[in-house]
């Protein structure tokens, strides 16, 4: 993982409860540690209070415009003010089930950073985009719409997260030499312009990850870390997966 921090990163996706918050946060409390970097993304009505029990959070998603009449959307200034450092832009399943374009992820990509929150930003292949060829295309028109929109410089106050959308939720996880290939094809394709800021990039990993693959997923050269969904909302295998990372 040269010279980057760890991150490892929960997904609760729509779990949770009070109660999952008060065994989730005793559990990472006692993983936690200088050497990793370790972040929840609960459902909002969750984000203070876990923030309340020391823990690092971000939101699932976020809204691109300014406060105004935007019935049912969260303005970034106010999951910031409830205590969140991060949120997630353009995940699978924001990007399938309610029609996020690249551009729209874009523009809550820009909107997180304008009120100081680190967005990470989910690129990744359909199994159909992945069997026609198509995987490095896709990946990089998801990650050229943040460019183009914000110049290069705004991904270095970001994280991205690969996560091959046959892997989420599917028990099928890329093996750690198909992962690889992508996430060094992410940092090439930066490095093109700016190295620096490429190898200083966080690239998690994410898609079925689990206690068992964790650690030799984790060990490729290109990947930082994990965005993890089921097995976060489960005590012992993410507190597993953060001590293998
Ligand atoms: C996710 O929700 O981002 C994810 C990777 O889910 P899972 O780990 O369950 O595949």
């Amino acid at each position: 993982m040269a010279m980057r921090k760890p991150m490892i990163a929960g997904n609760w996706k729509m779990n949770g409860s009070f109660e999952l918050v008060t065994e989730l946060s005793s559990a990472i409390n006692k993983v936690k540690s200088a050497k990793i970097d370790v972040v929840v993304f609960p459902p909002f009505p969750l984000i203070s209070l876990l923030q309340q029990q020391g823990i690092t959070v971000g939101s699932q998603t976020v809204s691109e415009h300014n406060p105004g009449a935007y019935t049912g959307e969260v303005d970034a200034q106010l999951i910031k003010q409830c205590g969140a450092h991060y949120t997630l832009v353009g995940h699978s399943e924001r990007r399938s089930i309610y029609g996020e374009s690249n551009q729209r992820v874009a523009d809550k990509f820009a909107r997180a950073q304008q009120v100081g929150l680190i967005p990470v930003l989910c690129v990744g292949e359909s199994e159909q985009q992945r069997v026609t060829g198509q995987t490095e295309s896709v990946v990089a028109a998801q990650i050229d719409a943040v460019i183009d929109k914000l110049g290069l410089a705004a991904l270095k106050d970001s994280v991205i997260a690969y996560e091959p959308v046959w892997a989420i939720g599917t028990g099928k996880t890329a093996s750690p030499e198909q992962a690889q290939a992508v996430h060094k094809f992410i940092r090439d394709k930066i490095a093109a312009s700016d190295s620096d800021l490429a190898q200083g990039l966080t690239i998690l990993y994410g898609g079925s990850v689990n206690e068992e693959n964790s650690e030799f997923l984790f060990a490729q050269p290109d990947i930082d870390g994990g965005l993890i969904g089921g097995a976060s909302l489960k005590a012992d295998s993410f507190t597993a997966i953060c001590e293998s990372a």
